[in-house]
């Protein structure tokens, strides 16, 4: 059995689907479980319309352009009397009959229910697309066999049930049919529906292949595999043929997107290879995870952008001490926050984290009690694993830096970015 994972980027028009479904192709005798993503930018699209429905916007504007999209590729795939467009109408009318009874709901809940969608509408297609065009397909929803908490943007798999689920049912289904379904959703003990956090189709796919005992997962992507740098920033930047779950867990931690953090894990534990392949050229090796990395290769330069720096100061002529440190990742635990970069020193503690939802503003209210807090929006972590003095002349030329660390293997640096970064001016 193996899983492929297809994210937006590999459907986000019609020329795209033709081409996932020429890839699926050349694996057709082979038992497949397919998790594909939300359409191009569909997700981003989706989270839109929630805050469009809150804010009291035009919503309906907003799901009229979503709508518009996914008919435009559909267009592009099938006939015109096709009955998948009956099917997509159904699901349209059935998000804005869910708005309009959904002002009285907790906007998490919303969201989730909302942002489903896009992976729903997508499947939806390219099932019957496969259907068609290349080999039979059963079309499942994930909800019934992804389990969760009751977190519903970062959902918390229950592994027992999800497992159970998924090696009771799917293995009989991928008899004689390829099995697609969506990455990123799950449901919780009341059936709502929850996600696994943005970009969770990549652990969508490890969630499947543990739970099958899969032999691979295999994620299609639009570059050539892991690589060195992002290519579109660094122009020599280089593939990275072979690499342990070790190394690539903790390329994600630092912040590379090629792969979803909460991939490796349940992956490395179950001993299921993962490849990072390119869509576009699907002969082509790409980058192989697996217990053995090939040891040396060039450094390797991850950005995360969107990060804050807060520095919490003690105010009462005393130290940052145990107690105080306690009390500052006490509030990050429970806010579910994850610390990028930290240092302290005497009389202050500071720390980079994402800038995601409201969670910064939720912990500078909990602490701003016991602590003197500044903060800085805006900012870049550029990590360097496997650095040299070569990598780090690469990036002299950050200018404005806050923080800056070496430990032996990985060199951070938090930065103001310029306007117009060197690279980026180069890629666009
Ligand atoms: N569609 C979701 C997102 O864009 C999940 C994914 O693509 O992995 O975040
Ligand atoms: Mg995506």
């Amino acid at each position: 059995m193996k899983v492929f994972k297809f994210g937006g980027a590999s459907v986000k028009d019609a020329p795209s689907v033709k081409n996932v479904a020429e890839v699926i192709k050349q694996f057709c005798n082979e038992e497949l479980v397919v998790i594909v993503s939300a359409m191009g930018k569909t997700t981003n699209a989706l989270e839109e319309l929630v805050q469009l429905f809150f804010d009291k916007g035009d919503w309906q504007g907003q799901l009229q352009v979503i709508k518009n999209f996914h008919f435009d590729i559909s267009n592009g795939l099938f006939e015109k009397d096709h009955q998948v467009f009956e099917r997509l109408e159904t699901i349209f009318e059935g998000i804005a009959k869910y708005l309009s009874f959904a002002e009285s709901k907790p906007y998490m809940e919303v969201y989730s229910e909302m942002v489903s969608q896009g992976e729903l509408l997508s499947t939806r297609i390219i099932r019957n697309y496969l259907n068609e065009n290349i080999h039979k397909t059963i079309w499942i929803d994930a909800r019934t066999y992804v389990k969760t908490d009751y977190n519903y943007i970062d959902a918390r798999v229950d592994w027992d049930m999800t497992k159970r689920n998924i090696s009771e049912k799917i293995p009989a289904f991928a008899k004689d049919a390829i099995v697609i379904t969506q990455g990123f959703i799950g449901s919780n003990g009341e059936g709502k529906t929850t996600t696994l956090g943005r970009e969770g189709s990549d652990f969508s796919a490890a969630i499947f292949a543990t739970g099958l005992s899969a032999e691979s997962v295999t994620v299609w992507k639009d570059v050539p595999g892991v690589m060195t740098a992002d290519p579109r920033k660094m122009p020599d930047a280089v593939i990275i043929p072979k690499l342990s779950y070790t190394d690539a867990s903790e390329m994600t931690y630092y912040g590379a997107s090629i792969i979803h953090p909460r991939t490796i894990k349940p992956l490395a534990q179950n001993g299921i290879k993962l490849y990072v392949r390119p869509f576009n050229a699907p002969e082509e090796l790409g980058t192989v995870i697996g217990d053995e990395g090939t040891g040396m290769h060039p450094a390797s330069f991850i950005l995360k952008t969107k990060q804050v720096f807060i520095d919490f100061k003690v105010t009462d002529f005393t130290f940052i001490d145990e107690k105080k440190l306690s009390m500052i990742f006490n509030a990050l635990d429970q806010l579910n926050i994850k610390i990028n970069l930290m240092q302290n020193s005497a009389v202050s503690f500071s720390i980079c984290i994402d800038k995601k939802f409201d969670k910064v503003e939720h912990l500078v209210q909990r602490l701003s009690d016991t602590f003197n807090i500044e903060m800085r929006d805006n900012l870049e972590m550029l990590t360097v694993k496997g650095y040299d003095q070569e990598a780090l002349d690469k990036i002299y030329d950050r200018k404005e830096i806050l923080l800056e660390q070496k430990s032996k293997d990985v060199y951070h640096l938090l930065y103001v970015p310029e306007k117009k970064h060197k690279e980026l001016s180069e890629s666009a």
